[in-house]
C-alpha cells in the first residue's frame, strides 16, 4: 500500500490481523502439545491436530489451513456438505459427530476419517456403502458411562470391533472418546487412560483389519492431558477459532 493512499477502512489490515490471530493460536496449541508430549517422553510428531471447524465459515477455515493445519473436523454432515466443497486447500477431513445411518453415503463421500462408529447398525450401513472407498474408521467409546454421551459401552467394544472386521471391507484405525466436560482438565485423565487400556487390550486380540494405532481424544480444555495419556489425534475447536455461540 502506498503512503497517502490508505483506504478509509483498512479492511485488508483487519483480515491480516485475523489471520495472525488464528495462526498464533495454532502456534500456541502446537507449543503446548510439544511440551505435553515431552513431559510424557513422546515424540510430538505422533500427535495430529484436528482443527474442529463446526460453525466456522470457510474463509476462517482457509486461514487455519494457511496457518499450518492439515486436518479439519466437522460434526454434522449437512454443514460439512455446505462448506467443504468451498475449500481450496487440500486437507484431511474428519467426521467427529454422531452419524445417522441415513447420512452414511454422504458422509463417505465427504470425509476421509469417521471417528464416531459406535453401533452395529452403523458398521452394517458403512459396509454396504463403502464401495471400495478408503475411509478410515475409529470406534467411539463411552468410557465414562455418562448417559448423555454417544459411544459404545466398553463391554460391547470387542463385539463391535469383531463386526467391523467381519464386514471385510472396513478398516478400523483405533478408538475415539469424548471425556465429560469438567473445568479441571485433570478430571479427564482417568477416562483417557481407560481408552488407552481398551485400545491395548483390543490390539492384543489381533483382529483382522482392526488396527489400534490411533487414539482420538482431547479437546480445547483437556488436550494436554490427552497427549500425556497417548492421544495421536486431538480435536481442537475453540482454542483455535474462539468460543462458539
Ligand atoms: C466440538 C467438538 C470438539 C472441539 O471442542 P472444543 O472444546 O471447542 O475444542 C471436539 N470433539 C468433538 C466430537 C466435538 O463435537
Amino acid at each position: 500500500m502506498t503512503a497517502g493512499k490508505e483506504p478509509l477502512f483498512p479492511l485488508q489490515n483487519y483480515s491480516i490481523m485475523a489471520d495472525l490471530t488464528i495462526r498464533e493460536k495454532i502456534e500456541a496449541v502446537t507449543e503446548r502439545i510439544v511440551a505435553a508430549a515431552r513431559r510424557a517422553g513422546r515424540d510430538p510428531e505422533e500427535v495430529t491436530v484436528i482443527a474442529v471447524t463446526k460453525q466456522v465459515e470457510p474463509e476462517r477455515i482457509e486461514e487455519a489451513l494457511r496457518g499450518g493445519i492439515r486436518d479439519i473436523g466437522e460434526n454434522r454432515v449437512q454443514e460439512a456438505q455446505a462448506k467443504l466443497p468451498h475449500l481450496t486447500a487440500a486437507c484431511t477431513r474428519h467426521m467427529i459427530g454422531t452419524l445417522q445411518t441415513n447420512k452414511v453415503r454422504r458422509a463417505l463421500e465427504l470425509f476421509d476419517v469417521i471417528h464416531s462408529v459406535d453401533r452395529l447398525s452403523l458398521v452394517d450401513a458403512l459396509s454396504r456403502r463403502m464401495e471400495g472407498r478408503q475411509v478410515d474408521l475409529l470406534l467411539q467409546v463411552n468410557v465414562s458411562g455418562e448417559g448423555s454421551k454417544h459411544g459404545v459401552p466398553p463391554e460391547l467394544l470387542e463385539e463391535l470391533a469383531l463386526a467391523a472386521s467381519s464386514a471385510g471391507n472396513l478398516r478400523v484405525r483405533g478408538l475415539m472418546t469424548i471425556a465429560p466436560y469438567d473445568p479441571d482438565p485433570e478430571a479427564a485423565r482417568p477416562h483417557f487412560a481407560k481408552l488407552r487400556e481398551l485400545s491395548e487390550r483390543l490390539a492384543r486380540l489381533e483382529i483382522p483389519r482392526v488396527e489400534m494405532d490411533w487414539l482420538s481424544m482431547g479437546m480445547s480444555n483437556d488436550f494436554e492431558v490427552a497427549v500425556e495419556e497417548g492421544a495421536t489425534h486431538v480435536r481442537i475447536g475453540s482454542a483455535i477459532f474462539g468460543e462458539r455461540s
